[in-house]
């Protein structure tokens, strides 16, 4: 099977969190690592334009809305992950789920801020 086959059949199996139709056709914009074993995509549902975070792993797959203003290629700039491992990605999953994702990037920002200043 290929990546992009597997990632279809995986996406056809995950509902939107809001009005639970299938991300089969969700406008996606991957944002791991194409070598990762994991894969992460901002996604939009293609039926009620809800956003979230879809995660693919050999162990399981999760969704998380996702609240903010940013554009899939937006956010991908800004979690800027040149290669994502596993617990990585749960890191961010759980991260997500405690918080919104606007805080989570505010954060970030001030990180960066500070390793500019150091
Ligand atoms: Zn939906």
């Amino acid at each position: 099977m290929t990546k992009e086959k597997y990632i279809r059949d995986n996406l056809r199996k995950t509902l939107c969190y809001k009005c639970g139709a299938s991300l089969e056709r969700a406008e996606i914009v991957p944002i791991s690592n194409e070598a990762s074993n994991v894969w992460v995509a901002h996604a939009v549902c293609p039926k009620c334009k809800a956003e979230s975070m879809v995660t693919i792993t050999p162990t399981g797959n999760g969704i998380v809305p996702v609240q903010s203003d940013l554009k899939g290629t937006e956010f991908k700039k800004f979690v800027g992950i040149k290669s994502v491992s596993y617990d990585e990605v749960l890191d961010l999953h759980i991260a997500l789920k405690k918080d919104r994702i606007w805080n989570l990037l505010q954060k970030k920002e001030k990180n960066l801020v500070k390793r500019r200043k150091a």
